[in-house]
């Protein structure tokens, strides 16, 4: 059977990948031929190459990279390079291989060996299935597993019974496709899937993790988190986390203020992650558990912080400018933003925050004030005086 590549950039890229393989062949897998065959547009290039003699996934993406006139970046730790061609398309490359699992949780030993062999080591039959971009073979579909069918019948089907007890973080992938794509898991796969829970727990947090910053990268990521809260993943992940049960409007809440700060704020002012992270509502222990950075966990104890002191110390409309700045300064812009809508944290993210001392430390030096804390007592009153006037004059 052949696969017609409709974007005729891309299907002209392969080919001059096919052109330089020599002896080797080359096929696309994943993601791209999974949505290339359901007729959406991919970017994702994930080239496979069985090797042949010296040759392989490496040498592979050198050549081209000598041909196009630039640098390949080399993960040797997988065994991948990745070769960006001048016109923007990012391909990775990969040599053919196999897997074997020794213990459950921890990443297999490998060895290179055929595309088929390659294809039986993947997740789910929809993400198992090859193109050949051999210049003789062009458009080949190479399908061992039978995908193409699970595609039509709409299903996410594993491979082998120990598929996920090989690799849990499948049970993460296997209901992100599933959302993503409205699919029904298998029902053989399914069970397997509940049977495998527990296998999440000795995940390291770095794994964990990493499936769950790509469940924040989906359009459906509220169905995604409920799924996982209702099979006892996220126990599972720690005892002590519970999603919350308005999960769905914190979410579309948060949604909504990253929509102001994108508007108000500009690009770059805030991390969009760390808000993700801040709407999972996760204790400590979790935190850890996925082993957060300091810097964001620091963020998320803040905000907590945040959260109390408001109820204790509402912001009021009686409060001046240089009063709603001190309060509001310490905490960071993620921990503002989602605390919103609230007028007099909009007026601090806005417009206080942006005004500038009129006087500095040496200023006074030189007007002969002497460092220590009278001279800092000195520069808020002064800055303070000039927040209240600027506030009022820009806002009358
Ligand atoms: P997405 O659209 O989510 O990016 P993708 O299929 O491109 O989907 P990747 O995570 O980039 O997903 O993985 C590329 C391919 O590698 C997958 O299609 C699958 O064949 C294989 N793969 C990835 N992770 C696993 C895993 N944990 N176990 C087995 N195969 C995997």
């Amino acid at each position: 059977m052949l696969c017609e590549i409709a974007n005729p950039f891309i299907r002209r890229i392969l080919q001059e990948v096919g052109l330089v393989t020599g002896s080797m062949r080359p096929y696309v897998v994943g993601g791209f031929v999974r949505d290339t065959l359901m007729g959406k547009e991919s970017q994702d290039l994930d080239v496979v190459v069985e090797s042949s003699g010296s040759h392989n996934g490496m040498t592979l993406a050198q050549s081209l990279a000598d041909k196009w006139q630039v640098d390949v970046r080399a993960h040797q730790d997988f065994g991948t390079a990745t070769v960006s061609h001048p016109e923007g398309l990012k391909i990775d490359f990969v040599t053919a291989r196999c897997e074997t699992y020794t213990q459950a949780g921890v990443l297999p030993t490998v060895k290179f060996s055929h595309i088929t062999d390659d294809l039986w080591r993947r997740d789910f039959s929809v993400n198992a299935i090859a193109i050949s971009i051999s210049s003789d073979q062009f458009g080949q579909i190479l399908d061992p597993t039978n995908g193409i069918a699970d595609l039509a019948g709409k299903r996410i089907r594993v491979l082998h019974a120990e598929s996920f007890t090989d690799d849990s973080t499948r049970i993460f992938r296997a209901l992100r496709y599933a959302t993503r794509f409205q699919f029904q898991i298998e029902t053989e796969t399914e069970k397997l899937m509940q049977s495998a829970i527990d296998r999440i727990r000795p995940l390291s947090g770095t794994r964990i993790r990493n499936e769950i910053e790509r469940i924040f990268q989906e359009a459906c990521v509220v169905k995604i988190m409920q799924r996982l809260s209702m099979l006892g993943i996220c126990q599972a992940i720690c005892p002590q986390w519970q999603l919350p049960s308005d999960f769905e409007n914190i979410w579309h809440n948060f949604q909504s203020h990253l929509e102001w700060a994108g508007h108000h704020l500009g690009e770059d002012v805030l991390n969009a992650e760390v808000l993700l992270w801040m709407a999972l509502n996760l204790p400590s222990t979790s935190q850890e558990r996925l082993l957060l950075s300091g810097r964001l966990r620091k963020k998320l104890t803040v905000r907590e912080e945040l959260a109390q002191r408001l109820l204790y110390e509402p912001l009021t409309p009686a409060m001046r400018p240089s009063q709603i700045y001190q309060f509001l300064k310490p905490y960071p812009i993620e921990a503002l933003v989602s605390h919103l809508p609230q007028p007099q944290i909009e007026q601090y993210l806005i417009r206080l925050r942006q005004i500038k001392p009129n006087k500095t430390g040496s200023d006074l030096i030189a007007d002969g004030w002497t460092s220590g804390p009278e001279l800092a007592q000195a520069l808020w009153k002064n800055f303070a005086r000039q927040l209240d006037q600027e506030a009022t004059r820009k806002t009358s």
